[in-house]
């Protein structure tokens, strides 16, 4: 029987159970045996009890639970060679030669490493003695299967990650819970998003909350100007007869001088406005709660897909990332998908905002 892990790492996010369910139910239902990895990389590298078989009945109960309950970590052992050859002795102890990672564009990118150091790391288990070249037979190639599950819905070659409509729900909620005391005593609220350098959230709560304005990363507030242009906006939608206004600020937002654009920066404008300025930090509320049916749905069905990629994958194929391209569910090359996303950051900070906002998925094309 095919043995896989699966794993949580990176940031947590709602839906995260939701996959390792899907994983381990579909696993069994294709006739393979399916062990949960504790902590992150840290389950591969310590082993033992946190490198557990899961039966159908554990995960019961898990598709609508918010954050992970496999646990997630930042390992460090992990990014030194040291861990990576730990985990491999640890997997093959298990029979384990396949890995369901869900996380961010950093546990993918660890992912793909290992997989490819895996020849390597196998051979020196046999040198140093660990293993003899018998029981690593069946071992030889690694097979490596990437979920997205992130809040920011900041990964390119997937429209949305797991997690992310959550997270614009739990947004919601809150900035319609300020909505009714700001509207009782006429005052502007500034809130704060998460999606570290992706405008996602802010762009999508922006949208759903009916805010005044919204401050994103991929379209930078021009330096000169933006102060000006909150004022007009804000004043011209008060004169409409609004008596609220909302501003969100994503974490990321900048001006075109790759400045900081922070929520103290748009509470002062506010204020000289003569507005009556809160600021809301919504932290991680955003992260929190249980997942939406979107996410539940997308967890599931990216679930059962990567238990099916990690059936077909062969050692010459790329690693593939499970995605979801105009409501298809696709696989596309790990590694093409983070240097991609990684080409937004490297856009943006060379103040190639255009070319930013082309790189992102289709929810910023014009
Ligand atoms: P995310 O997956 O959300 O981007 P991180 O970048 O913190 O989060 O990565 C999560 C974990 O993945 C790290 O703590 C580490 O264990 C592993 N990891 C990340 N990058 C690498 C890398 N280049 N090599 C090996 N492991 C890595």
């Amino acid at each position: 029987k095919k043995r896989i892990a699966v794993l949580t790492s990176g940031g947590d996010s709602q839906g995260m159970c939701a996959v390792v369910r899907a994983v381990v139910r579909a696993g069994i239902y294709l006739n393979c045996e399916v062990f949960g990895c504790y902590e992150g990389y840290s389950g591969l590298v310590q082993g033992g009890k946190l490198l557990k078989k899961l039966e159908w009945g554990d995960v019961r109960g898990w598709l609508s639970l918010g954050g992970t309950l496999i646990g997630t970590a930042r390992c460090m052992e992990f990014r030194e060679r040291e861990g990576r050859l730990s985990a491999a002795k640890n997997m093959i102890l298990r029979g384990i030669d396949a890995l369901v990672v869900c996380g961010g564009d950093g546990s993918l990118t660890g992912a793909d490493l290992f997989r490819s150091e895996w020849p390597d790391l196998v051979k020196e288990l046999v040198t140093n003695g660990t293993f003899t070249d018998k029981q690593v037979e069946p071992y030889r190639n690694l097979t490596i299967v990437g979920l997205v599950g992130s809040i920011d819905n900041d990964m390119a070659m997937t429209d949305h990650t797991i997690g992310a409509f959550s997270s614009l729900e739990r947004i919601c909620e809150m900035v319609d819970f300020i909505d009714s005391t700001a509207a009782s005593h006429s005052r502007a609220f500034v809130v704060e998003v998460m999606g570290r350098n992706c405008g996602w959230l802010a762009l999508m709560a922006g949208i759903c909350c009916g805010a005044d304005y919204i401050f994103i990363p991929e379209r930078p507030a021009k330096a000169e100007s933006w102060k000006q242009s909150l004022k007009e906006i804000c004043l011209r939608h008060r004169a409409k007869g609004r008596r609220k206004t909302t501003v969100i600020v994503a974490e990321g937002a900048i001006d075109d001088n790759l400045q900081k654009i922070t929520s103290e920066n748009v509470e002062e404008c506010l204020v000289e406005m003569g507005l009556d300025t809160r600021i809301t930090q919504l932290g991680h509320v955003q992260r929190g709660g249980t997942a939406v049916a979107f996410d539940r749905f997308l967890a599931t069905v990216q679930g059962v897909e990567a238990v099916k990629a990690v059936l077909e994958n062969t050692p010459s194929t790329p690693s593939p990332m499970i995605g979801i391209l105009n409501n298809r569910v696709v696989r596309r090359p790990l590694m093409e998908a983070v240097k991609l996303t990684k080409s937004v950051a490297t856009a943006i900070s060379e103040k190639r905002f255009d070319d930013a906002m082309g790189l992102r998925d289709s929810t910023f094309k014009e």
